[in-house]
C-alpha cells in the first residue's frame, strides 16, 4: 500500500517534525490516503519492480521514490501491537551526528556530507516486549555493631536480626530486538525509550521509513528479556539489604511470571559511512535522539555516547583518530 495525496497525487510521508502525515509535494498536510496494492513486487504508483528482501515491511520505489508498506507484512501475524512514531527528523538526526562526531572524530570531509546521506535510514526495528511479575523473597542472618569509648573502656554491642524480605515487582514492555539488519548489542543500548509515547499500530506512521517484520518469534527471544528483568530484580532486592555490619543468606528466590508479550516498533536512524572500503554504521534513537556509535577500532565494540560512560568514550575515541591517521 502507499498513502497517496488527496490534492496533488503524489506520495504522502509522516512528518516526525510535524508530528503528522505531510505531502512533500504541494505541503498538504494529513491529506493522505490509503491505497491496497494487489501485487507486492510492484510499486502502486509507477508499476516498477520492487527490490524486496523476505524480511522488509516497508521499502522505497527506486523508480518514483514512492515509500510502500507491503500490506502482508502488515497483518495477520505480522500486525504490530504497538509502535513509537519518529520525532527526530533526518535532519536534525544528521545535526546531532555532527554534533557528536564531525570535528572529534572523522577528519575525511565526506562524513555526514550530502553525497552520503543517502545511505542515512529511518528504519522501524521490530521488538518484542514482555510483560513480568516478579516475587522475590530474602531471608538471612543480619548484625549491626555500634563500638563507642566511655573513660578507658571500649564498649562493643552486637545486635542480631533476622532479616525477611518479601518484594514483588511489576515489569512492563522489557524489550529485545527481533531484527536481522540491526545487532543486538547495538539495540540494547539504544534504551531508554519513552513508552508514553506508544501508539496503537497504524500504516501511516510508516510511510517515508524502512520496516522489518520480526525474525524470531516472541518464545524464541524470551530468555533475553528473562535475564534482563530477573537482573533488574535483584538489584532493586539487594537495595532493600543494606545497613547491616554482616549479612549472611539463608533462602533467595526471584521467580518471574511472564504476563504478556507486545509486538512493537521503535524508530531508529542509521547512517552507514564508507571510508576507505569499510563501512562504519551510527545509529540515533529516532525518539529520544540518543547516539550509538560502531569505532572503526574494532568491529565488535560498540559505545554508548553519553554522560555515563564518558570516561570510556574518550579514550575509544583517540583510538579511533589514531587508527585514522594511519590509514
Ligand atoms: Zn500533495
Ligand atoms: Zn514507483
Amino acid at each position: 500500500m502507499l498513502f497517496r495525496c488527496k490534492n496533488c497525487g503524489g506520495n504522502v510521508i509522516y512528518s516526525p517534525e510535524k508530528g503528522d502525515m505531510y505531502c512533500p509535494h504541494c505541503d498538504g498536510i494529513d491529506s493522505g490516503e490509503k491505497e491496497v496494492s494487489e501485487e507486492k513486487t510492484i510499486c502502486v504508483n509507477c508499476g516498477a519492480p520492487l527490490e524486496l528482501k523476505e524480511y522488509n515491511s516497508t521499502c522505497k520505489c527506486e523508480y518514483c521514490g514512492s515509500y510502500i508498506i507491503v500490506d502482508e507484512r502488515v497483518s495477520g501475524a505480522y500486525r504490530p501491537g504497538l509502535l513509537l512514531p519518529f520525532r527526530i527528523g533526518m535532519k536534525q538526526a544528521v545535526e546531532l551526528l555532527k554534533k557528536e562526531f564531525k570535528s572529534r572524530v572523522f577528519t575525511p570531509g565526506t562524513f555526514l556530507d550530502e553525497s552520503t546521506l543517502e545511505e542515512m535510514k529511518g528504519m522501524y526495528v521490530p521488538f518484542w516486549m514482555y510483560d513480568y511479575g516478579a516475587d522475590c523473597t530474602y531471608i538471612g542472618q543480619g548484625t549491626k555493631v555500634r563500638v563507642w569509648t566511655g573513660g578507658d573502656t571500649e564498649y562493643t554491642e552486637t545486635s542480631y536480626y533476622r532479616v525477611v524480605r518479601k518484594m514483588g515487582i511489576d515489569f512492563q514492555k522489557v524489550p529485545v530486538d527481533a531484527s536481522i539488519e540491526m545487532p543486538d548489542d547495538v539495540m540494547d543500548l539504544m534504551e531508554p525509550f519513552d513508552y508514553n509515547g506508544l501508539e496503537d499500530f497504524q500504516e501511516k506512521y510508516m510511510s517515508g521509513f524502512y520496516g522489518e517484520i520480526y525474525n524470531q518469534k516472541a518464545d524464541e527471544l524470551e530468555g533475553r528479556a528473562h535475564q534482563k528483568a530477573e537482573k533488574d530484580a535483584e538489584c532493586l532486592l539487594q537495595e532493600t539489604l543494606t545497613g547491616y555490619t554482616t549479612l549472611i543468606p539463608e533462602q533467595k528466590s526471584i521467580k518471574m511470571d511472564p504476563k504478556a508479550t507486545h509486538y512493537t516498533l521503535l524508530p531508529v536512524w542509521r547512517y552507514i559511512y564508507k571510508y576507505q572500503e569499510k563501512e562504519y554504521p551510527f545509529y540515533v534513537n529516532g525518539q529520544t535522539g540518543k547516539i550509538i556509535g560502531s569505532t572503526p577500532v574494532s568491529k565488535k565494540k560498540v559505545l554508548a555516547y553519553g554522560g555515563t560512560v564518558f570516561a570510556a568514550v574518550w579514550m575509544a575515541l583517540s583510538l579511533v583518530i589514531g587508527i585514522l591517521e594511519i590509514l
